[in-house]
């Protein structure tokens, strides 16, 4: 068994044949072979620390993906209610701007929130009212006559409001 290293891994020659030793080691601990959609992922990115604790199996297209993202564009934003400013992945940000109807980008869901049309807060009010008078989603969508959904979403985007962040 001869050891030979390329650039991001380590190989072990077997029979004339070049193996990644990650492979091998999670072969072994797994008692199986890997399938050829499994990539070894090395958690902490030091593709030679071979040690199982740092090694994880990954499906191909979901890792392609990760270290895709990893490495993709930051990008600088500011919060169009409190001015702060934020860096998020370019991804993210082409999800959030696809999505926000006005255009606008926030700190935080409190931000987003502050903004939201009076109607729907005022239905946010009156559902927590009644959450705090004892009654369940499902309750408050029969006494009201709203579709159950949309309490739920009112119920969900409550719960958000006293996250910090959106991320
Ligand atoms: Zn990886
Ligand atoms: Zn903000």
């Amino acid at each position: 068994m001869v050891e030979n290293m390329k650039a991001k891994y380590k190989y072990l020659s077997r029979n004339g044949k070049n193996h990644a030793e990650h492979r091998l080691i999670m072969e072994k601990h797994l008692n199986r072979k890997l399938r050829d959609n499994e990539d070894i992922h090395h958690v902490n990115g030091d593709g030679f620390d071979n040690g199982v604790e740092n090694l994880q199996v990954i499906i191909h297209g979901q890792h392609s993906r990760f270290h895709a993202l990893q490495r993709g564009k930051k990008i600088n934003c500011v919060c169009f209610v409190c001015n702060k400013h934020f860096v998020i992945p370019q991804h993210e940000y082409r999800y959030r701007i696809k999505r926000s109807k006005s255009g606008n980008l926030f700190c935080s869901n409190k931000c987003a929130f502050s903004i939201l049309p009076k109607r729907l807060l005022d239905i946010d009010d009156l559902i927590i009212s009644e959450i705090n008078g004892g009654l369940t989603g499902y309750a408050i969508a029969k006494k009201h006559k709203f579709d159950r959904k949309t309490v739920y979403n009112h119920i969900k985007r409550i719960n958000l409001m006293s996250n910090k962040s959106v991320s």
